[in-house]
Parts: structure tokens; C-alpha cells; sequence
């Protein structure tokens, strides 16, 4: 028959064994508060460094801007820019001159109600079609607090090629800095109706994500320190 030892801990044992659970959880809680208020030191002194940069010469534009009608340019104030909506003509091949004669052309055919800030052609031209300061007919809802950007395209893929492609990294970047905005604020017409515009970039996520970061780039790249108070 074999006698089961207990171990019993003495009452000093025990005291001590406490003392040092206490001590332990102590030590615990005080290394999370430093390893807190470290991070969030060191957190603040990046971002303080990281001052926001901010494109400050827009990239050349053509202003023809259209005639004032109830069709195409309402002459409506916008009051605050919320975000840059993206779009495409959904027109293969035509160009931007095109699009804006056809924005221009409602006022007298009353076809329908559209237009866009802006139109960036084959060549990379943009077109300036309705000053920033009023709205424009192209986002639905968010017509009244977006900027629109339409862009040509050569097929029915609706990807852009590479001359629109960069002159729509250098407006979305410089128009970021001009309305205070981020990446994160600019959108496709997708994003608000659903509609596949721009097609390419709503069927290629990837394209639209890697455009974002090439707008981000093009701003660290290009931009420049925004001192307060400019
Ligand atoms: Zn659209």
C-alpha cells in the first residue's frame, strides 16, 4: 500500500507564493501601460515628422468650359468637395473634344442631363468643362459634394491607356490637395450606383487598388510639405 504525500505548503510558503502572484500581475499590467505609452510617443513623433504633402501646380489644363444650361451645367454652387469620383465615356475611341461637344450638344438636344468636371483624352489632354466651384451631372447622389473625372478609352475593355492613365494620376493628385482630401475619398461611379464605370476598374479591382497607390506615390513623389496655415 504506498501512502499518497501531500504536499502542503507552510503558511509562509504560501505568503510568499501570494506575494509574488501579485507582484507578477503588477509587472504585467505596469510593462503594457509603458510598452502603451512608448508606442504612442513614438507614434506621434512619426507622425509629426510625416507633415502631409500636397501637389500645388495642377497638371496643364484646356478650360472650355460649357455654356450655362439647365442640361449640362446647371450653375450650381458646390458647396464642399467630399470626394473624386472616376469614370469612363463608355465611347471606344472617341475623344475628349468629342465628349465635351456631346455635354455642350444637350442644351439643345435635352437628350438627357450630363457632363464632368473634367474629361481626359487619348493624348492625355484634359479638358476642363465645369469650374470646380459648381456641380456637375455625372454622379447621381453625389453629385451635389463630388468632383468628376470622365475618362476616354480606346476599346471595349474601358482600360486606359497610358497617356490618360498618367494625366488622371497628376489631377486626382493635385485635385487631393486642392480639396483636402485622400485616396481614401476618391471613387469610382460603381462605388455610388453600382453602374460598371469605369468598367475596366470595376472588373480589375487590382487595377483600381494599384491606382489609388499610384496617386499616393505620385503625391509623396511631387508634392510638397503643406505648412500651416497655406
Ligand atoms: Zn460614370
Amino acid at each position: 500500500m504506498t501512502v499518497k504525500r501531500k504536499h502542503k505548503l507552510t503558511k509562509k510558503q504560501k505568503k510568499q507564493l501570494l506575494l509574488e502572484i501579485v507582484i507578477l500581475i503588477l509587472a504585467t499590467i505596469g510593462a503594457f501601460t509603458l510598452v502603451f505609452w512608448i508606442g504612442r510617443g513614438v507614434a506621434g513623433v512619426i507622425s509629426g515628422r510625416q507633415e502631409k504633402k500636397v501637389v500645388q501646380t495642377p497638371p496643364p489644363l484646356d478650360v472650355e468650359l460649357l455654356s450655362i444650361n439647365k442640361y449640362s451645367r446647371p450653375g450650381v454652387a458646390l458647396e464642399k468637395v467630399n470626394g473624386i469620383v472616376i469614370h469612363y465615356t463608355a465611347n471606344p475611341g472617341s475623344t475628349a473634344m468629342q465628349n465635351r461637344s456631346y455635354f455642350e450638344g444637350l442644351k439643345d438636344s435635352h437628350e438627357t442631363m450630363a457632363s464632368s468636371h473634367f474629361i481626359i483624352g487619348l493624348d492625355g489632354e484634359i479638358v476642363q468643362c465645369i469650374p470646380t466651384a459648381e456641380i456637375s451631372y455625372a454622379s447621381n447622389e453625389r453629385n451635389a459634394d463630388t468632383i468628376s473625372i470622365e475618362c476616354c478609352h480606346p476599346d471595349e475593355t474601358g482600360a486606359f491607356n497610358e497617356a490618360t492613365y498618367d494625366s488622371l494620376v497628376s489631377l486626382t493628385a493635385y485635385l487631393i490637395g486642392k480639396f483636402d482630401l485622400s485616396t481614401e475619398d476618391v471613387i469610382r461611379h460603381y462605388d455610388i450606383t453600382q453602374k460598371m464605370c469605369p468598367r475596366y476598374y470595376v472588373e480589375h479591382e487590382d487595377a483600381w487598388e494599384e491606382f489609388l497607390s499610384d496617386v499616393d506615390r505620385y503625391i509623396q513623389e511631387n508634392g510638397a510639405v503643406k505648412k500651416d496655415g497655406t
